[in-house]
């Protein structure tokens, strides 16, 4: 018998509480500005948008934030996730690496996505809400979303990426299995999409436009509010049971990691996985590297400015200091759907400012390679934003190979890729092209920052 791959966690050990990085942070986070008049907001500012459960979760110091029991209850339809050592992934790298992967396939949704969607969903109905509207880009944020309304009955919007909405209609299928209702973005339901429109009938639409067009609908409906997939703090805070199972799973194995990987988009999975792990870093616990994986097309950790900017390309959301491509910037249509965003979570941006974290950028088609490699010898087949997960994982098992090191590497899968097989075809038939941004649209993009203040 070869050594244990699998590492499950009796349904009682899902965590009670999540963690709050903001409680060990060695220096705050930048406020979150009124778009019009420059000041913090205040609480009562994002009231329209959000129920005060989740605008306290946003702003709190406290470390520990108990998970409500009915969020626990429909946690366990998945959770604890499992944790696996890649015992054949070793080998065919031939490494000196241990590596352990998290997987959050194993949702209803097929990625981490419902950590949060069910909880928000649980917020908004105790705060009387009858309706959620949202975006997404490939899809899994809106079906995620759509799974948790369906179970806390509640109604679901979903503002879906023009160019995802006609590529991925699976996606759209499933949502509306969930009693969602799905419209391509931009749309002629908002006005900010109307707007759009007039100006180019054809767009393939953006997250930051269906951002605009999702936070219209709430902004103008008492009985709707809006609910984001990423980016925000409360957000990040529901993705770390991840990582707080994770810890639980590698003290199983007696191991503990010297790097963990994860994929950003808006930085949520991989805040997920190593939140609680660089917490523990900074309250004097062993220090990880922590590497951030973005594609090369859409690179705003690696190549986009820490500067204040909107969340959304019609400018209605609130200011946040983040990095970022800019809110005008749109990313070409490569294959990661979800990691198509312009900016990137306030507190992973942070955290990259105070040199606690890497980040690097690859291209979609290594990164493919990666994730055929990894079902080839793990069995899963990742969902092309989990393949930079994957690179990035492989891309330190060889290190350590080339450095004669037995380093343990944990990444987190944070989904299956059984949706985007149209993206896998286009690579086997060798269609799939590495896309560059345009160095001159982001140099604009980026000119048009907003000017904001500096605080004395
Ligand atoms: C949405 C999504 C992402 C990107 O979002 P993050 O907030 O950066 O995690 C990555 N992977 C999968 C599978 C997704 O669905």
């Amino acid at each position: 018998m070869g050594e244990q791959t699998k590492y499950l966690l009796d349904e009682s050990r899902i965590p009670k509480r999540w963690y709050n990085i903001q409680a060990d942070l060695p220096k705050p986070l930048a406020p979150v500005l009124h778009p019009g008049t420059m000041k913090p907001v205040g609480p009562d500012d994002l009231a329209p948008l959000f129920p005060m459960a989740l605008i306290m979760q946003e702003v709190t110091t406290e470390r520990e934030i108990d998970i409500p029991e009915p969020v626990r209850d429909i946690y366990r339809l998945w959770r604890p996730s499992p944790l696996f050592r890649a015992h054949r992934l070793e080998k065919a790298l031939g490494t000196p690496a241990k590596i352990f992967y998290k997987y959050e396939g194993v949702s209803p949704a097929g990625s981490h996505k419902p950590n949060t969607a069910v909880a928000q969903a649980f917020y908004n109905r105790e705060a009387g809400i009858k309706r959620l509207s949202t975006e997404t880009g490939a899809g899994q944020w809106g079906s995620s979303l759509a799974f948790a309304g369906a179970l806390f009955g509640i109604d679901v919007t979903v503002f879906q990426v023009r160019v995802s909405y006609d590529q991925k209609p699976y996606r759209r299928a499933l949502m509306e299995s969930y009693g969602a209702r799905c419209l391509p973005s931009p749309s002629t339901e908002t006005d900010y999409g109307r707007s759009v429109l007039a100006k180019s009938p054809d767009h393939p639409g953006s997250l930051g436009i269906a951002i605009s067009e999702a936070v219209e609908v709430a902004a103008k409906n008492d009985d709707t509010k809006y609910a984001l997939g990423s980016v925000l703090n409360h957000v990040l805070l529901h993705q770390t049971v991840v990582g707080l199972e994770a810890m639980e799973q590698l003290k199983m194995a007696d191991a503990w990691p010297d790097v963990i990987v994860g994929c950003t988009g808006g930085g949520s999975n991989f805040a997920g996985i190593t939140f609680p792990f660089i917490g523990d870093g900074l309250r004097g616990g062993a220090k990880p590297r922590i590497v951030a994986v973005e594609p090369a097309a859409c690179p705003s950790l690696t190549r986009g400015k820490f500067a204040y900017d909107f969340g959304d390309t019609g400018h209605m959301t609130p200011l946040a200091k983040m990095h970022t491509l800019g809110s005008t910037f749109t990313p070409p249509g490569f294959h990661a759907g979800g990691l198509r965003y312009h900016g990137m979570a306030p507190l992973v941006s942070h955290l990259k400012e105070l040199n606690l974290i890497e980040a690097v950028a690859y291209h979609q088609k290594e990164c493919f390679a990666a994730g055929i490699q990894f079902a080839r010898s793990e069995g899963i087949l990742p969902a092309p934003e989990a393949n930079h997960a994957v690179k990035g994982a492989i891309e330190e098992a060889l290190r350590c190979k080339r450095e004669g090191r037995s380093e343990t590497i944990l990444f987190n899968l944070c989904g299956h890729g059984h949706f985007d097989m149209a993206a896998y075809m286009a690579y086997s038939a060798g269609t799939l092209t590495d896309q560059s941004y345009s160095e001159q649209e982001l140099a604009m993009a980026l000119a048009g920052l907003p000017s904001v203040p500096e605080p004395a």
